[in-house]
Parts: structure tokens; sequence; C-alpha cells
């Protein structure tokens, strides 16, 4: 079999540049280097020029107005001025009031949403950390609940990081408008890869990052809705006035251009990647599944991303199965918690127990994998599992029928 080793299936931690967007981007470093905010030469226009282009694609993408894209350093950023610039500006205040205001987001969102929300709930705010059940999924329903006379902001991401899971997101914005409230979404893992109608899905803040499809690394988008309603914030940065004044600093344009680019090619591109994605990563699970017992796709079986997937291992700590598998690149956990070995807290948070949630692998596919890739992953990850597993007395025990739930182990 003619694989080239090793094998990257962690695309939802990054992707590499498509080359187009490379190409795109090349004549900017060096050429085109002017500052888009030199308004009295060429050079400047000229790299106005670009990002104007590039904003024209990325709105394109998600069905906004070029005005209404501000660029970023990433998806963290974004998030942090969507959530933080938002609260600041419509806190509450005045006579009568008792807390500054109240939000609502998910215990599985990405620490990009959970600690900028942990930060206003130190400054005065109120925040609601909603639960999913065992599928992972954010319902209109869980929302409308917990939604209170003083809501003010509601974010949900669109779809989770480490299980792919699709959450409610244009019926929860559907009913933050019939409510009032403004409704933040971190698209991030969606964006490029689904189709998206800021309009139709009735969002009002939106944000994603460039390296997540196949664009550079260090730019992202925040989506600002400007009518129905003007979205206002309180920018985190302040400096030159750039982007609206929303985000202040010269411009990254390289980045930008090249992340206008990506956007282009995911619009063109996205229906046909999804569909083959969606059949090789069938392919990784039919593999996985029929070859092994005790394993546990994580999250809605149908709700979720085509192109990746989350198993938990029965018996198998997800950190010896990596080591055991070095060739082929795959996320135990989140990328962002691998440094600790806490078990990942999205798992955790829809019940995982555990055991299953230190035994989970997040394997995530992209453009260029192909079918004999996800062959020759399946093949090692159903061999090493099976060699931990002779090496486990507790899969053995599990094998002559013994419950090991019921069994009471001795404190140490
Ligand atoms: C990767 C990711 C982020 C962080 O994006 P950066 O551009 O790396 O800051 C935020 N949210 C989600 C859901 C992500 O997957």
């Amino acid at each position: 079999m003619s694989v080239k080793l090793p094998i990257y299936l962690d695309h939802a931690a990054t992707t590499p540049c498509d080359p187009r967007v490379v190409e795109a981007m090349l004549p900017y470093f060096t050429e085109i280097f002017g500052n888009p905010g030199s308004r009295n030469h060429q050079f400047g226009w000229r790299a106005e020029e670009g990002v104007d282009a590039a904003r024209r694609q990325v709105a394109d993408l998600i069905g906004a107005d070029h005005k209404e894209i501000i660029f970023t350093s990433g998806a963290t950023e974004a998030n942090n001025i969507a959530i933080r610039g938002a609260a600041n500006m419509y806190a509450k205040s005045g006579p009568g009031t008792t807390g500054r205001g109240h939000i609502i987001t998910s215990t599985i969102e990405h620490k990009a949403v959970l600690d900028p929300c942990k930060r206003l709930q130190k400054e005065g705010f109120d925040v609601t950390f909603i639960e999913p059940p065992k599928d992972g999924i954010v319902t209109r329903a869980m929302i409308e609940g917990a939604m209170r006379p003083d809501t003010i902001l509601v974010s949900i991401m669109w779809a989770n990081n480490e299980m792919g899971t699709i959450n409610e997101v244009p019926q929860i914005g559907a009913l933050c408008h019939e409510k009032g409230v403004l409704f933040h979404t971190d698209a991030t893992q969606w964006v490029g890869k689904m189709p998206t109608d800021v309009e139709k899905d009735n969002i009002d803040l939106l944000s994603f990052s460039g390296h997540k499809i196949y664009g550079p690394k260090g730019v992202g988008v925040l989506y600002v809705r400007r009518r129905k309603p003007r979205v206002r914030l309180q920018a985190l940065v302040d400096g030159g006035g750039q982007e609206r004044g929303f985000r202040s600093g010269t411009l990254n344009v390289t980045g930008i251009v090249g992340l206008g680019k990506a956007c282009e090619i995911a619009r063109a591109e996205m229906d046909k990647d999804g569909e083959r994605l969606l059949a090789l990563r069938k392919q990784l699970e039919q593999a996985i599944t029929s070859q092994l017992d005790v394993v546990q796709i994580n999250g809605h079986a149908e709700k979720r991303l085509p192109h990746m997937t989350n198993i938990s291992f029965g018996f198998v700590e997800g950190e010896s199965l990596m080591m055991a598998t070095k060739e082929i690149a795959m996320s135990s956990g989140s990328a962002c918690t691998s440094a600790s070995l806490e078990p990942s807290y999205v798992l955790k948070g829809i019940g995982v127990g555990d055991d299953l949630a230190h035994s989970s692998l997040r394997i995530s596919l992209g453009r260029w994998t192909t079918s004999e890739d996800v062959e020759y992953a399946a093949q090692a990850i159903v061999r090493a599992v099976k060699k931990l597993r002779e090496l486990s007395p507790l899969y053995d025990m599990h094998q002559e029928g013994i419950d090991i739930s019921k069994i009471e182990w001795q404190a140490h």
C-alpha cells in the first residue's frame, strides 16, 4: 500500500495551507507590501485593494455584507472581542438593577469562549453554562429555558471542536431575535465546511479562523451585524481605529489575502469535499467498530460534521494508544488540553465517564486525506488497541464476564 507516513488526521487542530492560498499571498510580502492605512500613495491603495477583495470573499462565504467583516488575529481574539465587547457595551446599570446582566453559554464551548465568560462572571455578570445531554447537542429549548428578562447575550458554538456535534444554531438565533437578545456563535469548526448564512440563521456575531480552513495561522474573522440590529461593541484594544474601531492595529495584509482565498476555495468546494469526507469517515468508523468491541462513538450519531469523529476505546488509555500509533497524528482530548492529563472537559460535560473520556481519540480528516490513509490508520489503531488490551487485566476480567463497575476497589 502506498501511503506517505506520517499521516495527518488532526485537521480540527489546524490544516495545512492550500497551495492556491500561498500563491495568492506571495506578492503581498514583497511587491504589494504597503500599509492599507496609507491613504495617500499607490502602495497603500494596492494593499487596501487586496484587503477589500478578501473582505468580499469572506462575506460571500457567510452571506454577510463586506462592511460587516472585522479581521482579527484568529478565532480566540474574535471570541473575546464579541463576548467581552458586547457584555461591556450592553451591561445594565443605574438604579434598580442588581447584576450587570445575564449571559448564556454552554459547558462544551472552546476555552476561548469559556474563559472570557468566566472573566465576565468575576466582573459582576451572571453566566449560565448550559450542560448538554449525552448526545452533545445544545438545543433551542435549552436556551429558552435559561432565558431571563436581563439576558443580554447568548454565545453557543456552531459545531463542537472535539466531537464535531452540531448545535441548533439557526433555531437559537431565531429565539434570540424574538427576544431581542444578541447572539454570538463560535463557528470556527463550521464555517468553510458547511453552508452558512448569517441572515437566514439569525446571527449577530460570528467568529472563525483562517488556519482551520486551509488558510494561514494568525488571522481570523469576527462578523458584526450592521442592521436589524446594529451591534455595538466596546473595543478591547485601542489605537489607530482600524476595522471600524473594533480592532486597532495595522492589518495583517498577507494573512487576510490568504484567508480570503481560503474562503473562496471553501465556498466552491465544500459540497464536494464534504461528501467525500463523509464517505471516508464512515469507512474509518466501520473498520474500527467492526473489528473491536467496547468502542463508543461520542456525540450524536448524525448531527455532526462529516470529517471528524471522536471514539472511546474501553480498557485503553488514549495517550498510550497515540504512543502506539506514532505514525498517525491524532488528538486525545483536545489539542488545547492535551498538555494536561485531565480527561476532556467536553466529554465529561456530556456525561462520558472518566474511564471512557481518558480513552478517547479525536480523528479529523481533511482535503488531502485519501482512502488509503484511512484504511492504514484504521488497521494501525485496531492493532494497537488489541495489543494494549492484551496487557490489560481489566479487559481480561471484562471478557470473563465480570462487571468491572461493580468491583469495590481498595482505597489507596
Ligand atoms: C481552533 C478553535 C478556536 C481558536 O482559534 P484560533 O484561531 O487558533 O485562535 C476557537 N474555537 C474553536 C471552536 C476552535 O476550534
